[in-house]
């Protein structure tokens, strides 16, 4: 019985969390002694979908289907759920991103499988168990979880397994499957971006700051520095609270959980609901003046020091770099 893992792409690309789901699905096949089938649904190139066999994945099944172009939740969950099936796979593999965070649960409800969302390690299967380490309260604790039944669905959390190169090529197969009319009762019918800028919660840096920023005016100098990276903006909930930024900015344990490869805070304390919704960040960098902030505990690189100071010299920095 061979394992699934469903690569979501990002117009057309497939980002490194996916590798690492790819690569943790192989491991998971390798413990099964079985093979790996990536399943890929959107407009993605073959050659894109073919690299997945680099990172573990035997085959791919390929689904292009003008209905399922854009992101359709209830209708990939069927389409993942039926290459399950067609596959006889036991275990389905997602990432644990915000679009696999609503797949997961809709995958396991149809194929009657056992769940695990926010998975950190490979299945400890000693004993004949399926117990798997994920985290819990909101990034809080870790919970070791069983998983009983024949089935099981498992989304990992990005930036907790390491991609790992086999270098192979898969093979590209096109896979069809009848669409059902009720999959499609909510429809995205146009993508309107407010905004040219990253999106959050799947960024892979973020600049973030907080109320250490002291004014909606003082963002000019967070807007440029994300921009030089490549990053998204987010803020702490005090700061969208006030209306200083947008809602949709507001990370944490009441806000989005993102999991990027850098997390760059600045002026924020680091309170444990801010925490909440980074922690499966991999590098943080922490900017602060005061050397007693609890956000210095979880960093990977601290600077202590007035943000007002600090921020332009590292955007001049950057510039001088990119130079
Ligand atoms: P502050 O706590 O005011 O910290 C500002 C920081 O900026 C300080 O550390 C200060 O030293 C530093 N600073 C000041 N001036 C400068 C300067 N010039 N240069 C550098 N550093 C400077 N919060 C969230 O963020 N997300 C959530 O999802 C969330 N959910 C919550 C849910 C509940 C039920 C509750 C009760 C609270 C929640 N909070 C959440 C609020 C949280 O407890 C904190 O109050 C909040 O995160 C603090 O925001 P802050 O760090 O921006 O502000």
């Amino acid at each position: 019985m061979p394992v699934l893992i469903y690569a979501e792409n990002a117009e057309g690309k497939f980002k490194k969390s996916i590798f690492e789901a790819v690569s943790y699905a192989r491991a998971i096949a390798d413990q099964n002694n079985t093979s790996l089938t990536a399943i890929s649904i959107g407009d993605v190139s073959t050659d894109e979908l073919a690299a997945l066999g680099k990172y573990g994945a035997d085959k791919v099944l390929n689904v292009s289907n003008d209905k399922l172009k854009n992101f359709v939740n209830q209708a990939y969950a069927s389409v993942i759920a039926e290459a399950a099936k067609k596959e006889g796979a036991s275990i389905v593999v997602l990432s644990n991103s915000f679009s696999g965070r609503g797949l997961a649960p809709r995958v396991a409800v149809k194929l009657d499988a056992g769940l695990i969302d926010g998975a950190v390690s490979l299945p400890d299967t000693t004993g004949g168990k399926f117990v798997v380490k994920k985290t819990a309260f909101s990034g809080k604790a870790f919970a070791l979880t069983e998983l009983t039944l024949a089935n099981k669905v498992i989304a990992l959390t990005p930036n907790t397994y390491k991609v790992v190169e086999t270098g192979a090529t898969a093979q590209v197969e096109d896979f069809s499957v009848e669409t059902k009319e009720s999959d499609f009762k909510a429809l995205l019918k146009e993508i309107v971006r407010s905004t040219d800028k990253v999106s959050l919660p799947d960024a892979e840096i973020v600049v973030s700051a907080g109320r250490g920023l002291k004014g909606p005016e003082n963002w000019g100098m967070i807007e440029e520095l994300a921009a030089l990276l490549g990053a998204a903006t987010a803020c702490s909930k005090p700061v969208s609270d006030a209306g200083w930024r947008p809602h949709s900015e507001h990370v944490g344990q009441t806000g989005i959980a993102v999991s990027p490869n850098l997390y760059i805070a600045i002026g924020i304390s680091g309170a444990i609901q801010h925490l909440a919704g980074i922690s499966s960040s991999k590098v943080i960098v922490v900017i602060n003046k005061d050397v007693e902030a609890p956000f210095f505990k979880v960093a990977d690189y601290g600077i202590v020091g007035d943000a007002f100071e600090v921020v332009p010299k590292l955007i001049e920095a950057i510039k001088q770099h990119k130079a």
